[in-house]
């Protein structure tokens, strides 16, 4: 498969009023074409902060890109002024954010939203905008197009809204859509309805998804490769079999242990103890250390290096590391 986004080495950087946050920790990530990557990690783990780099939407300041390249079709967006980044942003990268309220103007007729994005890029005809934007409607499910056009997004439900902003974000046929926990603030049937659509719009459209969540259950439905953060780093990765059957990092395990199972006897879930760190004063070692169950003194004092567990799956954990002590994964976790 083909590249279409390649990540090296990312560091961004929040420099506060006497503290400097480092949100992200040297990031490194590709996105092939057509393919849904998962990004997953508690909140503060970093990957919206991850995402907010890809679209140029770090505020500087205090926000900024200390360090690393974001290569876009072969091109470094980190070097990208904001004027060429508004060329990018809703043409090629589109993004959708988990509230679709505050993603919609409330006081604009849906169509015209659509419609704004298809004349400022495209150049296309009022006329011709509003044809596609009824056919955008159309594909992201919503029921008489055609009338809903004119209406204004309090006549829409949460879930309807949502498919408003997905129209919205693929009205340019991006190459990358960013998705940051699109379903989150969706009841669980509409969820579902809205992970079934972007799978299905994916097919018919072949745009590379990034999909941004805490929720593991969510990744399973729809995401070929996962990405896991803590603590600014990527702790593990792989494809979704390597991930769910075969993870190999303690806080893979972690998350895993603390999914819901469809046919597990009781809902109790086991969440992580512990807090994650804290990024204005980073640790020096694995940044899961004070949480993990398996911790060793080397943790805590030198960062551990990523292990190839095979030619898409790598962790950075001490205990895959041929000296360690033989460690199973916990029982409690799988499918
Ligand atoms: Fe746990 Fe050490 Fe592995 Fe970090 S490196 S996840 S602290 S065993
Ligand atoms: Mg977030």
């Amino acid at each position: 498969m083909s590249k279409l986004l390649e990540i090296n080495d990312l560091h961004v950087q929040f420099n506060l009023i006497g503290r400097r946050v480092q949100a992200v920790r040297g990031v490194s990530l590709d996105l092939n074409v057509g393919e849904t990557l998962a990004i997953v990690g508690e909140s503060g783990s970093g990957k919206s902060v991850t995402s907010k780099a890809i679209m140029g939407l770090i505020p500087n300041p205090p926000g900024e890109i200390a360090k690393g390249s974001i290569s876009f079709e072969g091109k470094d967006l980190v070097q990208y002024s904001e004027k060429q980044m508004q060329k990018i942003r809703g043409k090629e990268i589109s993004m959708i954010f988990q509230d679709p309220m505050t993603a919609l103007n409330p006081t604009m007729k849906i169509g015209k939203q659509i419609m704004e994005s298809l004349i400022k890029h495209q150049g296309m005809s009022k006329h011709d905008a509003r044809e596609r934007a009824i056919e955008l409607l159309k594909l992201v499910g919503i029921p008489k197009p055609e009338k809903r056009v004119d209406e204004y997004p309090h006549q829409f439900s949460g879930g309807m809204r949502q498919r408003v902003v997905i129209a919205i974000a693929l009205a340019c046929n991006p190459k990358i859509l960013i998705a940051d926990e699109p379903t989150t603030a969706l009841d669980v049937t509409i969820q579902a309805q809205i992970l079934d659509l972007m799978r299905d719009l994916q097919k018919k459209t072949g745009t590379a998804i990034i999909l941004i969540t805490h929720d593991l259950g969510v990744v399973a439905n729809i995401a070929q490769r996962v990405a896991v953060m803590y603590g600014g780093k990527i702790v593990e990765t792989g494809t979704l079999d390597e991930l769910f059957y075969h993870p190999k990092h303690p806080y893979t395990w972690g998350l895993l242990a603390s999914m819901p199972k469809l046919h597990a006897k009781t809902d109790k879930l086991l969440a992580i103890p512990g807090t994650p760190p804290d990024l204005s004063d980073p640790p020096k070692g694995c940044p899961f250390a004070a949480r993990c169950p398996h911790a060793m003194n080397v943790c805590t004092t030198h960062m551990p290096e990523y292990t190839e567990l095979s030619a898409t799956q790598k962790a950075a954990c001490w205990l895959l590391d041929e000296r360690a002590p033989k460690v199973a994964p916990p029982e409690t976790i799988g499918v």
